[in-house]
């Protein structure tokens, strides 16, 4: 089969002939349907080296890219309930299953750092069929795979962020979404669904800024000098209680502690390399910031029902493997609209 190997850092991957991989033990065989393309592939592919990003000191290369996958079930060790043919979406973090954070359900926060997934350390979706464990596993009831592919990651990781702010989101409040694209434009439906907070999108193309009001930002802000005096203005002066950034540079994350209020949350989900210095006077009083990684198995499963229930939607370009250099760069240039998916 064709699949799209990642083998030497420092360099894009390519298209290769390999052979359709078996299901180990606990594991089942799926025939892609779609794989969502997410800009931490060009991180991978340009950016980082194990030294630069630790956490792939544990990933093995080559592997084929591609981890917001779903499709049909094939062979392997089929989970009760389900069966050949069946429609599944894959976890973008895999799991140990048995460590403390597991038995907790932070699946995402797996203890076990060994425990690599599909596309970021082991063979993922940029492929016909892949290979992952069945306790990672959701599944489909009425979307289709290329539908539902980009639930798995741009949808998991901005909900989980979304969801940790959620006691704070009152409808008195705003909501701040700081880059608008894979990730951000569902990070505003989530808050639209779940929360009654003002939701305000930044965003430096106009393209993003349009998908997002669309999807019920209440207002939507491009991005330059003046952005953080705009959302004080748009905030009576106060700032968000919640600021999620998706861009994740010094500029984005400084402008997240500008437009903050006092005891709100920053997440960062953006791993655009940004570093921020944390000093008394710099962030508001009271205000947690944290990391985020994807999201757990559970929250794929809520995920997964807010879309067949038809409240949300990712915005989708389709496109075929052959073409995916050309949508690398273009995801690079900012000229996809939400998220590419590849059907192989
Ligand atoms: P994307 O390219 O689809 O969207 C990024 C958006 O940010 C675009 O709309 C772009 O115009 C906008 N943007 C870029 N620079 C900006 C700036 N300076 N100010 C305002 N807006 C700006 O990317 P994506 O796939 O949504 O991924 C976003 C980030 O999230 C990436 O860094 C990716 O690696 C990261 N990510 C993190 C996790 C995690 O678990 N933490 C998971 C997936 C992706
Ligand atoms: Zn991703
Ligand atoms: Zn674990």
């Amino acid at each position: 089969m064709r699949a799209y190997v990642f083998s030497e850092w420092q360099r894009k991957a390519e298209l290769r002939e390999v052979p359709i991989p078996e299901p180990g033990h606990g594991e089942v065989l799926i025939r892609i349907g779609g794989a969502g393309v997410c800009h931490s592939d060009l991180h991978i592919m340009h950016d980082w080296t194990p030294e630069s990003f630790p956490p792939a000191s544990f990933w093995s290369l080559p592997f084929t890219l591609g981890h917001e996958n779903a499709g049909w079930i094939e062979s392997g060790d089929i989970p009760p309930g389900l069966e050949k043919g069946s429609a599944v979406v894959v976890s973008p973090t895999w799991s140990c299953g048995v460590c403390s954070s597991c038995k907790l359900g932070d699946t995402n926060y797996c203890d076990v750092e060994t425990v690599v997934a599909g596309g970021l350390g082991r063979d993922g979706g940029f492929a016909e069929y892949m290979v992952a464990p069945a306790n990672c596993l959701v599944p489909l009831k009425t979307l289709e795979p290329w539908q539902a592919a980009p639930l798995t990651d741009a949808g998991l990781t901005s909900y989980h962020a979304v969801k940790r702010c959620l006691p704070k989101l009152t409808p008195d409040t705003s909501a701040v979404v700081i880059g608008v694209g894979g990730l951000g434009h569902l990070a505003v439906e989530f808050l639209r669904e779940l929360s009654g907070a003002r939701i305000i999108a930044i965003d430096r193309d106009e393209k993003a800024l349009a998908i997002a009001r669309d999807r019920g930002a209440d207002v939507c802000l491009k991005s330059d000098d003046s952005t953080g005096e705009a959302v004080r203005d748009a905030t009576a002066g106060l700032g968000a209680i919640a600021v999620l950034d998706f861009v994740g540079i010094d500029s984005t994350m400084l402008l997240a502690t500008q437009i903050v209020r006092r005891r709100g949350e920053i997440v960062i989900v953006g791993m655009g390399g940004g570093v921020l210095p944390f000093q008394n006077g710099l962030i508001p009083y009271g205000c947690s910031l944290t990391y985020t990684l994807g999201g757990s198995t559970r929250e794929l499963t809520e995920i997964v029902a807010l879309a067949e229930n038809g409240r949300i939607l990712p915005h989708i370009e389709r496109c075929r493997l052959d073409d995916i250099e050309d949508v690398y760069r273009r995801l690079h240039d900012n000229a996809i609209s939400g998220r590419a998916v590849v059907i192989p």
